[in-house]
């Protein structure tokens, strides 16, 4: 690990203006952040601990139609909440899966994307339940759906200064199906070689998100109907461009997303069926 300085700032402007220099960066769970520093993969002159920022909520509520999750909020209290439980199980069965206990009590859903790991795992979800995240600063706040959050590995739209202070998602209007999948290499802590989650609704549309298929997170959406054949299978996985690393090959990614998309159709589709 290289020197730096450390501020623990308590509002969010003087959060904001602290990461507004160069070669400051944010410090959340710290659960990317310190393996980066330690690598040396990140040198910043100035790391900004967001856990006193009391903008940034810790809290998980419902505002009219739609759930808001503070930018605090961490893994397990996301697998625990009931509103998430009850209408995104998909989400609560991805934050569920991040890394082992102790990681899920540090590790914030914000710092799972803002880290923009094309395998980050509650990304599927958030991509396939239409999320957006909330980035602020203290003069402006921006509402940026989900799907246009990711620029490349490790990047995102946010500008020097802007920080996520939520993640909002729109509360189904009906009973819809959801699956969440994800293939390691062994049981245990380990990043995803594929994941993803389904949404069906009952009009017939279908919404993915995959995961560590592609250079970020992807989206991808259909209907039952094209769903029904081969080519619908094959155009709605055309988004995805699986590579060889060290997690896995590109052909074995390819198979088990083929798999894996049919099985969580499959499954969420029965479940739409049973409760409609
Ligand atoms: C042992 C281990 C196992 C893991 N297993 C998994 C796994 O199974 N699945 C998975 O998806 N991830 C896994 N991770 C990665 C990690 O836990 C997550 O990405 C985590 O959610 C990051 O959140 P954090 O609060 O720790 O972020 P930090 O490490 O504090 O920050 C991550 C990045 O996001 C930025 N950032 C954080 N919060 C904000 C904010 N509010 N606004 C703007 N920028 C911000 C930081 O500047 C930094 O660049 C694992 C990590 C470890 C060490």
């Amino acid at each position: 690990m290289t020197w730096f300085e450390y501020q623990r700032p308590q509002s969010l402007g003087e959060a904001s203006d602290l990461l507004r220099k160069d070669d400051s960066v944010a410090l959340a769970g710290g659960t990317d952040l310190l393996v980066a520093l330690r690598h040396r993969a990140v040198r910043p002159a100035l790391v900004v601990d967001l856990k006193s920022v009391s903008d940034i909520a810790e809290g998980i509520e419902v505002e009219g139609d739609r759930l808001r999750i503070g930018g605090r909020v961490v893994m397990s209290r996301l697998t625990r909440n009931q509103h998430v439980g009850r209408h995104f199980p998909a989400l609560a069965q991805a934050a569920a899966v991040v890394g082992s206990v102790q990681i899920r009590n540090r590790a914030t859903l914000a710092g799972n994307l803002c880290n923009a790991s094309p395998a980050a795992d509650t990304a599927p979800a958030l991509l396939a339940y239409g999320a957006t995240v909330i980035a602020s600063r203290p003069d402006t706040t921006r509402s940026i759906p989900v799907e246009e959050f990711f620029t490349g590995p490790g990047t995102t739209v946010l500008e020097r200064g802007e920080i996520v202070t939520a993640v909002e998602l729109p509360i189904p209007p009906t009973t819809i199906g959801s699956a969440f999948a994800r293939v390691t290499r062994r049981r245990g802590v380990d990043l995803a070689s594929v994941s993803l989650a389904c949404i069906l609704d009952p009009s017939g549309r279908a919404r993915f998100g995959f995961g560590a298929v592609g250079p970020t997170p992807l989206l991808a959406e259909s209907t039952f109907d094209e769903l029904a054949t081969d080519e619908g299978w094959s155009r709605l996985l055309a988004v995805t461009s699986p590579i060889t690393d060290v997690r896995a090959g590109a052909e074995y990614r390819r198979a088990m997303l083929h798999v894996h998309s049919r099985r969580a159709f499959q499954a969420a589709s029965e479940q739409l069926r049973a409760a409609t």
